[in-house]
């Protein structure tokens, strides 16, 4: 029996297999792939535990090539949203529609006037490429966008109410989540917390006596991620302005999820609009990009000319404002709310959240028997009725009737949880992941936003093979 040797690294660098791994990869990153295969490979070869074809060039190759796959692979992974939550913080929130995503690409490749004023030919002001918009939409005199809503608040708060007491109702002292507190918010922010009322009734009187001279705003927070019900009490934003303006302070009004358009009309839970916030009299309002308005991360702050003036002299504002990609996506989106009649179809995420019940079965019902197919005996799948939700705060109680495929294990209950987590486990593991929700003894894709069926389809065989 002739010793095996492991092949030199010249030769398998030179070799015809490793040829297109080194065009793929660059030669870097395919020596050390070699290198390390080859280290692995020297004891076992000392100690003949490898038969020839082990050490030959294809075989050699073949791991190099899967090995340098999943090191290069990208980290950032499209995914199927099947959980039936719409504006899923987790998964990116919304999704930005065909305009937007052109503007994004056209201001990511060529050079703009992104603080340019091009008519003056002298330096502008980035905030002017959505002025205009906003006005026409809303009615504001004036707006800043920064990084996200949380900023916006940190923002407003701290030009408005620094080294001053800021008087907020004890209902509405909210957790958005992701360590974003309207108490922690505010001590960042240098305001000193003055709460009012109780949890569940606050009245005009207990924001009168709370005024003094040190008093620099009054806040109100949309109580967007939860609800107060019972007997409960709260003073309205036209109330609350008009106790503002009597002693000569401004009142902000964080929306959280905030929206343009009245959502009613296309069959949706009523939430506040901005416009009515600004209406009733709210100084500044503030909002996020990416929430119920559809567009990209970023938090909105809208109103009177001379505070959002004070508010871009703050230093903070350097720190905390977009860049050109968020405006560009953000002046495409804003644009389409110009034809409200059209919203719908263009807007992606209200054209999702808008989906009709019988739409969303129908394909629940074609889609059905192509799981069932791939999955096998062990498994029961029915097109049913589910509710979905809008999430990220916007109305936390509100349902989005729905429909999705519900798999059942079809083993005795014992054995129904492990059995599950290992079908969620396997849809998580596909090219595009497909994430579900677990309940009731059962998984739940929510279909309301499965739109690409030709790509979930032609990864169901995939799932087939993984199971056998
Ligand atoms: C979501 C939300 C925020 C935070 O907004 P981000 O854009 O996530 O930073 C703040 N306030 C309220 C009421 C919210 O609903």
């Amino acid at each position: 029996m002739t010793a095996i040797r492991l092949p030199s690294i010249d030769r398998l660098l030179r070799s015809p297999a490793c040829q297109p791994l080194q065009q793929r990869y660059g030669r870097e990153a395919l020596l050390k792939t070699l290198r390390d295969l080859l280290d692995e490979l020297r004891e076992p070869v000392r100690h003949g535990q490898l038969a020839a074809i082990e050490l030959s060039e294809a075989v050699l190759a073949g791991r190099a090539g899967e090995r340098l796959a999943a090191s290069h692979a990208s980290r950032v992974r499209r995914v199927f949203n099947l959980t039936g939550t719409v504006l899923h913080t987790n998964l990116g929130r919304a999704l930005l529609p065909e305009e937007a995503i052109q503007a994004v690409a056209l201001a990511a490749r060529h050079p703009l006037n992104l603080e340019f004023d091009l008519a003056s030919g002298r330096r502008g002001d980035r905030d002017e490429l959505i002025t205009g918009l906003i006005r026409e939409l809303t009615g504001a005199e004036a707006v800043t966008v920064v990084n996200n809503n949380a900023a916006a608040v940190l923002l407003a708060l701290n030009s408005l109410g620094a080294r001053k007491e800021g008087i907020i109702s004890r209902g509405e002292l909210i957790e958005i989540g992701g360590a974003f507190r309207i108490p922690d918010i505010m001590a960042r922010a240098g305001v000193r917390l003055v709460e009012v009322g109780t949890t569940n009734r606050t009245h005009a009187r207990d924001y009168e006596s709370a005024i003094g001279p040190r008093t620099g705003l009054l806040m109100r927070v949309h109580t967007s991620n939860y609800s107060v019900q019972g007997f409960t009490a709260s003073v309205a934003t036209r109330d609350l302005a008009g106790i503002a303006h009597a002693h000569g302070l401004p009142l902000l009004e964080d929306l959280g999820s905030g929206t343009l358009v009245d959502l009613t009309r296309w069959g949706l839970p009523k939430e506040p609009t901005v416009q009515e916030a600004l209406a009733d009299g709210a100084d500044l309002v503030t909002f996020s990009g990416d929430k119920l308005l559809g567009g990209p991360q970023a938090g909105l702050i809208l109103g009177s000319r001379e505070l959002i003036a004070r508010i871009k002299k703050n230093p903070l504002k350097r720190a905390l404002r977009v860049d050109k990609l968020t405006l560009a996506a953000l002046e495409a989106v804003l644009g389409l709310y110009r034809d409200p009649d059209r919203l719908a179809e263009r807007l992606t995420t209200l054209r999702l959240l808008s989906r009709p019940q019988a739409d969303i079965r129908a394909q629940a019902e074609r889609l059905a028997p192509r799981l069932a197919g791939v999955l096998g005996a062990g498994w029961q799948v029915a097109a049913a009725e589910a509710l979905g939700m809008i999430g990220s705060g916007a109305q936390p109680v509100a349902r989005l009737p729905s429909a999705a495929l519900c798999v059942r294990p079809v083993q005795p209950k014992r054995l129904r949880g492990r059995a599950l987590r290992q079908l969620e486990e396997r849809l998580r593991g596909l090219p595009i992941p497909v994430l579900g929700r677990l309940d009731d003894d059962a998984l739940w894709l929510d279909l309301r936003q499965l739109d690409d069926e030709p790509a979930f389809l032609a990864q169901l065989a995939q799932l087939a093979e993984g199971a056998a």
